[in-house]
């Protein structure tokens, strides 16, 4: 009897799982139609400099509009793209998107755009990036990637060569959550990032844990002793802005100043220039 109980047990967790799976395999299935469908676009989120205020750039965050189940959100299709290589083709979709919209900007912003580890070890992503800022024309300088300690762990020589080609179109690049993964110091002084974003996590506790705080002062430091920016991430109350303030944060983003957005929906961002004129600061003639 304990034998046919443990057969039924195992049957009933076989059912649930098959139904999952082939729930994940329609959601990667209607993934695949989702870009030709035109189902996928970008919010943008303020990036701010804490000690003027003033709006410095904007993270490009992509949105899945699914027919029948809604707002998709990325922490749900991204995984499943990257499972299935699909993600190579969405990161090109989502990079010539954000691109193209900051050409369009009135003022000279910078964008942030998000890539996958997937993206990052694809030897081809440098040319890929030199395509879409020539298709553009948006300057390279307001091209700022993203990229998370799981890109470069895996494979550090290929990642590095990567990073360096990157550099030397001009783009600039951020480590996206630090803190959550496991790159040890050694790996962010071996790799010449612009920035670093401190997790969401550690900013939301700096108020009821005093070990974030530490954190957070100790990442500080890291950044200015080893010539990087240190942007806060998830910024969602005054008393957090005051201590990122007073320890002197580069730069600061969360809910606090905005949050993701489609770019019609951002008052800063009133078309009218062409990207040259965008890229110079120039023309602000078709000002409402
Ligand atoms: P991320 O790059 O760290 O982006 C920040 C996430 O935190 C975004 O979630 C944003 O909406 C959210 N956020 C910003 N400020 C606050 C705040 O004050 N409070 C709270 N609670 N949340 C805040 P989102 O848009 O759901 O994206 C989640 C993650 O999905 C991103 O984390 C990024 O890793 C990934 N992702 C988003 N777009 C792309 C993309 O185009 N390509 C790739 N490869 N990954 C993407
Ligand atoms: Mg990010
Ligand atoms: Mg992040
Ligand atoms: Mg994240």
């Amino acid at each position: 009897r304990a034998k046919s109980e443990g057969r039924g047990r195992l049957r009933t967790f076989d059912a649930a799982m098959d139904a999952r799976l082939r729930e994940r395999y329609a959601l990667a299935a209607e993934l695949r139609e989702a870009i030709p469908r035109g189902e996928l676009s970008l919010h943008f989120q303020p990036q701010i400099a804490a000690p003027t205020g003033e709006v410095v750039g904007f993270e490009a965050l992509v949105r899945w509009h699914h027919p029948t189940r809604g707002l998709v959100p990325p922490a749900e299709f991204i995984p499943l793209a990257e499972e299935n290589g699909l993600v190579l083709q969405l990161g090109e979709w989502v990079l010539a998107r954000a691109c193209a919209e900051a050409a369009t900007w009135e003022r000279p912003y910078k964008v942030a755009v998000n890539l996958s580890p997937v993206q990052f070890q694809s030897h081809d992503l440098p040319e890929t990036v030199w395509e879409i800022l020539l298709a553009t024309g948006l300057a390279p300088a307001r091209l700022e990637l993203e990229v998370t300690e799981t890109a470069i762990i895996d494979d550090m020589d290929r990642a590095l060569n990567i990073l360096r080609r990157l550099k030397n179109l001009g783009v600039t690049i951020a480590m996206d959550d630090f803190g959550t993964g496991y790159s040890s110091l050694a790996t962010l002084q071996a790799f010449p990032f612009d920035k670093i974003k401190i997790d969401r996590s550690f900013v939301s506790r700096l108020e009821s844990q005093p070990q974030a705080a530490s954190i957070v002062r100790a990442v500080l430091g890291l950044g200015r002793s080893l010539g990087m920016g240190v942007v806060a991430e998830g910024v969602e109350t005054h008393a957090q802005m005051r201590f990122l303030s007073a320890e002197s944060c580069d730069e600061v983003q969360g809910y606090l100043f905005g949050r993701p957005m489609p770019a019609r929906d951002i008052p800063e961002l009133r078309r009218g220039g062409d990207a040259l004129d965008a890229a110079d600061g120039g023309s602000r003639s078709e000002k409402r």
